[in-house]
C-alpha cells in the first residue's frame, strides 16, 4: 500500500500534482490545509480557534493536525497521499509512529523543487482567483518564512532515512507529473 508525502513550499504545485497522483494510484488525498479550511467553513469551534492563525500564514498547533491525520489513517483502506503534512520535524516523527501503529510505513517523500521567485509569482497569481484569505502579499511572505524555518528541515529528516526524493517542480505540469510517477514506480 502506498503512503506518500508530497512536499514543497507554498506555491510549489502540491495541489495540482496531488490531483494527478490520487487519480493514477487511487489514493486517499489527505490535505491538512483543506481539512482545516473545512472546519472554518463549517463554523465549528475548532474553525473559530484557528481562523486568525491561518489568516496570518502561521502554522496551527501540532495537536490539531496530528489528530486529523490519526483519524484519516485509521479510516483509510486504499493508501494515502499526504499533502501539507508533515510541516515540521515533530509532525514527521509523529507520522512515523502513527504509520507504524497502523502497520504501515512511508513509501517516500516527493519534494517539488521550485525557485523562490517563481513561488511568489504563482501565489500572487493564485491570489487573484482563489478567494483564500491567506493568499495576499503579506501572508505569503509569512508562509514562506514559516516554510523555510520549520518545514524545510523535514526534507533533511527524510533524507537521513533515505526516503527523500527531489523532483524539479518548475516547467510543464505533465513533465513534472511524469517525473514524480517515475520516482514512485522505483519505490513502490
Ligand atoms: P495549505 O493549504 O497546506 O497551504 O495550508 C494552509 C494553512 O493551514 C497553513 O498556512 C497553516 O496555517 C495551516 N496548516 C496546514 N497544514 C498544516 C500542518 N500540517 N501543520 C500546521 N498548520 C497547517
Amino acid at each position: 500500500m502506498l503512503n506518500i508525502v508530497l512536499f514543497g513550499a507554498p506555491g510549489a504545485g502540491k495541489g495540482t500534482q496531488s490531483d494527478l497522483l490520487v487519480e493514477k494510484y487511487n489514493l486517499n488525498h489527505i490535505s491538512t490545509g483543506d481539512l482545516l479550511r473545512k472546519e472554518i467553513a463549517d463554523g465549528t469551534e475548532l474553525g473559530k480557534r484557528i481562523k486568525s492563525i491561518m489568516d496570518s500564514g502561521s502554522l496551527v498547533s501540532d495537536d490539531i493536525v496530528v489528530e486529523m491525520i490519526d483519524n484519516a489513517i485509521a479510516r483509510d483502506t486504499q493508501g494515502i497521499l499526504f499533502d501539507g503534512f508533515p510541516r515540521n520535524v515533530a509532525q514527521a516523527e509523529t507520522l512515523d509512529k502513527l504509520l507504524a501503529k497502523h502497520g504501515r510505513k512511508l513509501t517516500c517523500m516527493i519534494s517539488l523543487d521550485v525557485p523562490r521567485e517563481e513561488l511568489i509569482r504563482r501565489m500572487l497569481e493564485r491570489a487573484k482567483i482563489s478567494g483564500r484569505s491567506d493568499d495576499n502579499e503579506e501572508t505569503i511572505k509569512n508562509r514562506l518564512k514559516e516554510y523555510e524555518a520549520k518545514t524545510l528541515p523535514v526534507a533533511a529528516y527524510y533524507e537521513g532515512k533515505g526516503l527523500h526524493v527531489k523532483v524539479n517542480g518548475y516547467g510543464d505540469i505533465k513533465d513534472i507529473s511524469a517525473n514524480v510517477i517515475a520516482e514512485i514506480e522505483k519505490r513502490k
